[in-house]
């Protein structure tokens, strides 16, 4: 492994072609969007909202034409979401199905559950959830425990989930479940597509500092599911996993979640800024600039067909590192205290961002076990 891994990856032009689309749309549609709401970013949720991504062909649009997706390439899905999370715009509902879940069917789901659920993300009408994480099994997601044992042609799920990131607005989950109960650690795991409508499911919202409930505890009692519930092969829902990872740890997700700071902090300093302004406002633009080059060079690996593990582990602990520092520097560069109410619109974002910023490096994997995935990466471990 080697730096060279994150060479300079332009983003093609028949990829940039999109944005001025993208551009004019979103002004359009987030005219009266406030700052405070723009910085919710990518867990902004609006059902509807997506459904209109959706008619215009910018959700799952990498999957292929005869599942309602574009055949576009990983660069062009690129530009549509730089787009939509550096205006802030509500992508939450169908943010999982799109990244995820969406790529994860297509690679290891039978031509059902292709048919049945691509169509449907693409139209921005069905919302996946990951039920990865549970109580003692977060970094060491290994030990989990919730299980599925086989019951004839059926199979029974007992266990609980914790932090599931809109579960309660969800249609489905993939489940990552101990299939063979004899199974330590990584083996014996298997994924389960669950429609979250079913009984034998019970889903908690828990409230986050700011007062909002995005994620949730979700527990399986008896819960019963078809044979066809299964996705993937039974047993290889470790390897499924991991190889999904490197498409939630290298997107602009992990770089711009506290954009909508970075411009209520610019338009607060106005165009005089004294010369600490201008210094650290030109290093955040700088350091931006070469977060979004190495999210590229990780797209290139993707679009490949590499799994960029370490590389996309590396993007996520800078560009978190980076999200999480805006609102300190924002206090450092104006004499502006955080508010939640009342004030201006960059207190308000300030305090919002102020409160959010620590999940940051949680969500995802925390920042301990990247510097440990880097590590082995590097030939340290
Ligand atoms: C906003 C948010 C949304 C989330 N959404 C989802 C979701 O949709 N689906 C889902 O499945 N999960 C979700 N999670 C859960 C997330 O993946 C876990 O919180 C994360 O993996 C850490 O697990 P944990 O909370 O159990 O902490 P722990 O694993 O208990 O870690 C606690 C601390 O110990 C450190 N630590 C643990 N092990 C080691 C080690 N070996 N070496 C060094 N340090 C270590 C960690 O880095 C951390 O600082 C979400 C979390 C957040 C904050």
């Amino acid at each position: 492994m080697s730096i060279d891994q994150f060479k300079f990856s332009p983003i093609p032009p028949e990829a940039e072609a999109i944005r001025a689309d993208v551009r004019r749309f979103l002004a359009e549609a987030l005219a009266d969007y406030p700052p405070t709401r723009r910085a919710e970013s990518w867990m902004g949720f609006d059902a509807a909202f997506s459904r209109r991504l959706g008619e215009r062909g910018w959700i799952g649009m990498a999957l292929p034409k005869r599942y309602g997706g574009a055949d576009a390439s990983p660069f062009t899905r690129y530009v549509v979401i730089e787009e939509l999370l550096a205006a802030g715009a509500p992508v939450s509902a169908h943010w999982f199905a799109d990244r995820q879940s969406g790529p994860q069917i297509l690679h290891y789901g039978t031509d059902a559950q292709k048919a049945f659920h691509l169509p449907a993300i693409c139209r921005g009408e069905r919302f996946f959830c990951i039920g990865m994480s549970e109580p003692n099994s977060g970094s060491d997601l290994a030990s989990i425990r919730t299980s599925a044992r086989r019951m004839g042609d059926k199979w029974v799920v007992n266990g609980q989930k914790v932090w599931t990131t809109n579960a309660h607005r969800s249609h489905y989950m993939i489940a990552l479940v101990r299939t063979d109960p004899d199974s330590k650690r990584n083996e014996g795991l298997s994924q389960f597509i669950i429609d979250l409508s079913l009984p034998g499911i019970t889903i908690r919202p828990i409230r986050d500092l700011t007062g909002a409930s995005h994620f949730n505890e979700v527990f399986f009692d008896g819960l019963t599911l078809d044979a066809d519930a299964l996705i993937g092969t039974e047993g290889q829902g470790w390897a499924q996993v991991t190889a999904e990872l490197a498409f939630e740890r290298s997107g602009p997700e992990r770089f711009l979640s506290s954009i909508a700071l970075l411009e209520t902090l610019i338009a607060e300093v106005g165009r005089q800024p004294d010369a600490l302004q201008a210094k650290e406002i030109g290093r955040l633009a700088a350091r931006l600039v070469t977060l979004r080059q190495m999210s590229l060079a990780v797209t290139a690996q993707l679009a490949a067909g590499r799994n960029p593990a370490w590389e996309a582990s590396v993007v996520k602990d800078l560009g978190t590192s980076f999200e999480q520092e805006l609102p300190e520097l924002a206090q450092l560069l104006l004499d502006v205290a955080p508010a939640t109410r009342g004030s201006s619109e960059h207190a308000r974002v300030l305090a919002y961002l102020t409160q959010e910023a620590p999940s940051f490096s949680l969500r995802g994997g925390t920042r301990e076990i990247l510097r440990g995935i880097i590590a082995r990466g590097m030939g340290m471990r």
